[in-house]
């Protein structure tokens, strides 16, 4: 099975190499089709300035008119005959239809160096598109010049011939686009694989190693206990101070224990989620109520705005969990005599949870970081604030567990904003 940071990887991956081949596949395309259509179309222009010549040269020998009736009543070969000047018309030849009329409509466009060609495009009164390829060359009889010959060839076969060739490459190339995706996935998978079972295999480590230190570290937590509360110990001041120590460092390794496990539970979806109603109005004013003690102890000033009746579907220990991470990290985080804002509202079928608070705020750079494990701006600071950097990663396993968001916002004039929010119903 795999991993879920490690699937999240691989269809990153795919559509990396999906986006990057797709390109690729496209100006392929793009490239192939503009350069088969510019080689016909230079081939044809080529092809038509000679046939002026030929049929030049048939029209002296025997003033054979240069297109045949049949190409003429069709429109695929048109023709316009004048003297050198311009001035004469010697033979006309462009027909009675619309494509006739249409080119004699666009003479200004007509190539006008003898042995070019110009690509004429044009619409008719009913919408009806034309595309002639128009060549000129001039009539020689001997040494002297009989006039000049317009020839318009009909290039719709040739635009239709290149419209299906580009729908065909594009059909190869949506082809081999899915392909391409489906070996890219296959290809990630196979790269990830061994990183994904080493990561699953320390995760593992991680979960049994902080499982099996809970019971040691509970019988630690109860001797320290037992000697602080021993009446008759007979401890010096020296010793008395560090059971104390004992005691907080105790503490903290559980936490850390407790957190570590339920991170690498939360990667593979192991998270327990103790679904039931869970009234956040009364979570909210009680977690609020314990964490005024604190606040005072800092001078921090706690305001509540939390609305009646928010009642969602969720787990409640978590949900009271993340509630305190979030204080507590406002309040570890905020200089004395400044204020901390809970807000808990309803927002159409999403429970907002927002802590404000006027502390020392996080840099744009720092706010992506924040979710990290073991992440802490400042590390001094945030250790001796008792922080392992593991508060934030669970707050937001947490919020995903609920099929939530978290996000961080800046507070004006300083300070953080910790957005969260929740779906009311279960997910
Ligand atoms: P910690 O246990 O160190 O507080 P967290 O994961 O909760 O770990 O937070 C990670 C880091 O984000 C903290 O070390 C701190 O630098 C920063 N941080 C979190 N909350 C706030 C806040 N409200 N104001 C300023 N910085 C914060």
């Amino acid at each position: 099975m795999w991993n879920k940071p490690f699937e999240k990887l691989r269809r990153r991956m795919t559509c990396l190499y999906a986006a990057i081949f797709g390109a690729l596949i496209l100006v392929i395309v793009a490239a192939a089709y503009t350069f088969i259509w510019w080689e016909i179309l230079a081939h044809e222009k080529e092809n038509l300035v000679a046939q002026i010549y030929h049929e030049g040269e048939e029209w002296v020998e025997s003033e054979e008119p240069p297109c045949s009736e049949a190409a003429m009543r069709s429109g695929k070969m048109l023709a316009y005959f004048v003297d050198a000047d311009g001035t004469k018309v010697i033979l006309n030849q462009l027909g009675q239809g619309e494509a006739g009329q249409e080119i004699m409509q666009h003479k200004a466009d007509w190539p006008k160096e003898m042995n070019t060609s110009r690509l004429l495009r044009m619409q008719g009164a009913n919408g009806v598109r034309y595309r002639y390829l128009a060549a000129v060359a001039p009539v020689i009889d001997g040494d002297k010049q009989l006039g000049r010959l317009y020839m318009f060839k009909n290039m719709e076969f040739y635009y239709y011939a290149a419209y299906k060739t580009l729908f065909l490459l594009l059909c190869i190339a949506l082809v081999l686009y899915f392909a391409a995706c489906y070996f890219g996935y296959w290809l990630a998978g196979r790269n990830i694989r061994p990183l994904s079972n080493m990561y699953a295999k320390q995760q593992q480590f991680t979960a049994d190693a902080s499982h099996e230190m809970r019971t040691p570290l509970a019988v630690m937590k109860l001797a320290v206990q037992g000697l602080q509360e021993d009446e008759d110990s007979r401890l010096s001041d020296f010793a008395k101070e560090s059971v104390a120590m004992l005691q907080s460092e105790s503490e903290r390794l559980s936490r850390l224990t407790e957190n570590l496990m339920t991170l690498a539970r939360s990667d593979e979806d192991f998270l327990p989620v103790y679904t039931a109603q869970v009234d956040m109005t009364a979570m909210c004013k009680k977690v609020a109520a314990q964490m005024t003690l604190l606040a005072a102890e800092k001078r921090l000033q706690l305001e509540q705005a939390i609305q009646d009746n928010l009642i969602m579907l969720g787990d409640e220990m978590a949900l009271s969990r993340l509630l305190i991470i979030l204080l507590d990290n406002a309040m570890k985080y905020s200089p004395e005599q400044t204020q901390i804002t809970l807000r808990a509202a309803k927002v159409k079928t999403h429970l907002v949870l927002e802590v404000r608070d006027e502390g020392c705020g996080i840099s744009d750079e720092d706010k992506q970081k924040i979710f990290d494990r073991f992440f802490r701006v400042d590390k001094a600071r945030s250790r001796s604030q008792g922080g392992l950097g593991l508060g934030l990663s669970l707050a937001l396993a947490i919020v995903r567990q609920h099929g939530g968001s978290i996000k961080v916002l800046d507070n004006k004039p300083r300070g953080t904003i910790i957005y969260v929010k929740l779906p009311m119903a279960a997910k």
